[in-house]
């Protein structure tokens, strides 16, 4: 086993400390990656918070991966030492249904194994990023582009793919218009990337304060959802809505800004569910529609993509000391946009 180091919540409650734990040893198939950057995710607060329910304590958060290759096993032919490699929020599946098979492992029948807050084969619980070193099966390991810096591909592993992976699967594009549904760590990726792809976006945040950040980040229109103004002015106004909001709120006012057959994703997952009308839907054969971060091959698409792009996320980098009050940065929006654990301090 390898003794490894990091930080964990032990319950719910408790504000994360540090914490050693074993990892498993090398197999033949596996790599050992020495972690340099964890971005914060939302994710990683519902979940060590057990806001979704069925939490695995103790819990160390973490699945915007991006290190350093260290050891290989035997069998491996995909990466070599001194490589930088990514892992993002999934690290095995059962590579054998349909969904594997094509390459969307996300939606595994037997369901994704999490890069924490999972159970591996053995019964063990799976452990992320917010540590010092971590081994993965190479399948589920992604090449880090040399254009992109560390810090600023991390974000990508999760807040990245899952805001491209729709916009792919929905064929978002030029001609259509978007609206990103507040700016946080998924909204502002979900910015960079729907203006790579020619799109026009609207953000629609409930920070005024927000607003020039925003434009900096490629939107073409700023609203604000405390203002009714807004629900008229872009009444039926969208192709698109990607919805990130991790409280809960009121979807219904959302879908009358779609066009007749528009669609409105949502990736935002609150605690709690939001009551939907059906008459807004049913007049103008609008969808709401959800979607989980992005399969392996995809993710390796989307970092290729941001690097011939130069898309990176904008990052705040603190040492892991400081993860408790970044999780109470996180809940006031008060990160431009995603934290970055510089898990050098860890030593
Ligand atoms: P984040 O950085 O905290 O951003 C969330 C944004 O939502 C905030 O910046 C804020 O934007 C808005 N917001 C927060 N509270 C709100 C409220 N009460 N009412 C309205 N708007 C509110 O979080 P994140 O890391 O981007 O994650 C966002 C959500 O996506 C989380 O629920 C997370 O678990 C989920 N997620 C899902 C997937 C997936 O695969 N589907 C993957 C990763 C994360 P404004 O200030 O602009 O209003
Ligand atoms: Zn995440
Ligand atoms: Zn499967």
């Amino acid at each position: 086993m390898l003794s490894t180091q990091g930080y964990a919540a032990m319950t719910a409650k408790a504000p994360l400390q540090p914490f050693s734990f074993e990892r498993r040893e090398v197999g033949p198939r596996d790599i050992l990656i020495t972690i340099t950057h964890c971005g914060i995710c939302h994710s990683d607060i519902h979940q060590a918070r057990d806001e979704w329910g069925g939490s695995i304590f103790p819990m160390v958060p973490g699945h915007e991966i991006v290190g350093t290759v260290t050891r290989v096993g035997s069998a491996v032919k995909t990466f070599n030492i001194g490589e930088r490699a990514g892992v993002g929020c999934f690290v095995d599946s059962c590579r054998t249904c349909g969904p594997c098979r094509e390459g969307s492992e996300q939606y595994c029948e037997a369901g994704m194994l999490l890069t924490y807050n999972g159970r591996d084969k053995d019964g063990q619980p799976t452990q992320g990023g917010y540590s010092a070193q971590i081994v993965v099966d190479e399948n589920y390991v992604l090449r880090i582009p040399s254009a992109l810096s560390p810090a600023g591909a991390a974000p990508l592993l999760c807040a990245g793919i899952t805001t491209y992976s729709p916009l792919r699967h929905w064929g978002v594009g030029k001609y259509h218009k978007l609206a990103v549904v507040g700016l946080g760590g998924l909204g502002h990726m979900a910015i960079k990337i729907a203006k790579a792809l020619g799109t026009e976006v609207t953000v629609l945040s409930t920070s005024e304060r927000k607003r020039q950040d925003a434009m900096r980040l490629g939107a073409t229109d700023f609203a604000l959802t405390s203002q009714a103004e807004t629900f008229t002015r872009l009444q039926r106004h969208f192709d698109f809505i990607l919805d990130t909001v991790s409280a809960p709120h009121n979807y219904n006012a959302y879908v009358n800004l779609l066009k007749t057959d528009g669609t409105m994703i949502l990736v935002g997952a609150p605690d709690k569910p939001s009551p939907l009308e059906p008459f807004p839907l049913i007049l103008h054969r609008r969808r709401i529609a959800g979607s989980v971060i992005g399969g392996i091959r995809e993710t390796q698409a989307m970092l290729d993509f941001c690097a011939t792009h130069r898309i990176e996320s904008d990052i705040e980098v603190i040492p892991i000391q400081q993860v408790n009050e970044a999780y109470e940065r996180v809940l006031k929006g008060d990160v431009r946009f995603r934290f970055v654990i510089d898990l050098a301090s860890l030593k």
